[in-house]
C-alpha cells in the first residue's frame, strides 16, 4: 500500500478499465482480476463501464473496504451542480456509497477550481475518501496551491520510460502528491522496443513486467489495462524481482532520448 498525503492508503498497482467494453465480458474480466488479487480499479464516467465495475465487485462478495475504486469526473464545464449530479450518477452506477478516489479527468472546460471545491465538499461529507486530479500540469496544480486549497492526493498522468513528464513529476514529489501512471505500457507500443526486450531477456520477465516494475520503482502507481486473463496475472506478478539501480538508470535515460511513434513526449 502507498500512503497518500491525506492519511489514506491505496494499493501500489491497479487495473485500468479504459476500453474494457461495457458488456458481460467486462464483468467477467473484473471478476477474474479480483480472483487474481487486484483491488484497485480505475474507471471513469467516460469509460461507460462503472456499472459493470460495481456489479462485478459486488458479486465478488469481498467487503467494500477491501477495494479501492477510482473514478473520474468527465467535465468541469458546468460547475458545482453538474459535479454533484455526475458524482451521484457515478455512485449509483458503481453501487457504492463512497468512492475511494475521485479525479477531475482533465483541467479542461473551465470552472476547475469550483469543481475542485465541490470534490473537497464531497470529501468532507464522506462520499469521497481522497480527492485527486488527472492530466494536471504544474500551472494547474499551482492554481490550487497558490489559493491555499489543500493539494490533491493524486495526479494521474501518462508515465512510462518514453513519457517521463519530468517537470510535473518533480513538482508532485516536492509537494507530496502521489502519481498514478496511466498507459504504463505506452498503450502496448513499448512492448516491442529493443531495449525493453533486452531487459526482459536479462531478467527473464516479459516486457510488460519490466515496464510495470520501472513504474513501481519510481514510486508511481501503475494501472495497466488488459482484456486477457493471462495477462492480468502476468501484470500483477511484479513483486518478486527488482531492476538494478544501473538498469533503471539506463532504461530511464534510453526512454528519455527515444521517441515512440504513438506517444507525444
Ligand atoms: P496501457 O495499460 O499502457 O496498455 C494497454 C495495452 O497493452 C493494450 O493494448 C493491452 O492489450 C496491452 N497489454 C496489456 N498487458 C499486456 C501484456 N502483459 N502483454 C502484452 N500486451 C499487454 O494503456 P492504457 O489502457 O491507455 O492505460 C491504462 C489505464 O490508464 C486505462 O485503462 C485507464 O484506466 C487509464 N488511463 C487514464 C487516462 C486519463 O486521462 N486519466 C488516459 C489513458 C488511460 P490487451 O488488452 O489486448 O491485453
Amino acid at each position: 500500500m502507498i500512503q497518500l498525503n491525506d492519511g489514506n492508503r491505496m494499493p501500489r498497482i491497479g487495473l485500468g478499465l479504459y476500453e474494457v467494453d461495457a458488456s458481460s465480458w467486462s464483468v467477467r474480466l473484473i471478476r477474474i482480476a479480483v480472483n487474481e488479487g487486484y483491488r484497485l480499479f480505475d474507471t471513469a464516467q467516460l469509460y461507460e463501464n462503472e456499472h459493470e465495475t460495481g456489479y462485478a465487485l459486488k458479486a465478488s462478495r469481498i467487503p467494500r473496504d477491501q477495494f479501492f475504486i477510482t473514478t473520474k469526473l468527465y467535465t468541469t464545464a458546468n460547475g458545482r451542480s453538474q459535479v454533484l449530479h455526475s458524482f451521484h450518477q457515478s455512485l449509483h452506477r458503481l453501487m457504492v456509497d463512497y468512492v475511494d478516489l475521485y479525479l477531475i479527468h482533465a483541467p479542461r472546460g473551465g470552472h476547475v477550481l469550483e469543481a475542485y471545491d465541490t470534490l473537497l465538499e464531497l470529501r468532507s461529507r464522506g462520499r469521497i475518501r481522497s480527492v485527486g486530479v488527472s492530466n494536471f500540469d504544474v500551472q494547474h496544480l499551482e492554481s490550487i496551491r497558490r489559493t491555499g486549497r489543500p493539494l490533491p492526493a493524486v495526479n494521474q498522468i501518462e508515465l512510462h520510460p518514453f513519457c517521463q513528464q519530468r517537470d510535473i513529476v518533480k513538482y508532485c514529489r516536492r509537494f507530496g502528491i502521489n502519481l498514478m501512471a496511466y498507459s504504463p505500457l505506452a498503450r502496448g507500443a513499448a512492448l516491442d522496443d529493443p531495449f525493453v526486450l533486452q531487459l526482459a531477456r536479462k531478467y527473464r520477465r516479459t516486457p510488460a513486467q519490466i515496464l510495470i516494475r520501472w513504474s513501481l520503482q519510481n514510486n508511481f502507481i501503475p494501472i495497466p489495462k488488459t482484456n486477457h486473463p493471462a495477462r492480468l496475472r502476468e501484470n500483477l506478478r511484479v513483486f518478486d524481482f527488482e531492476i538494478s539501480r544501473y538498469d533503471m538508470q539506463q532504461l530511464t535515460q534510453y526512454g528519455y532520448e527515444t521517441q515512440l511513434s504513438s506517444t507525444n513526449d
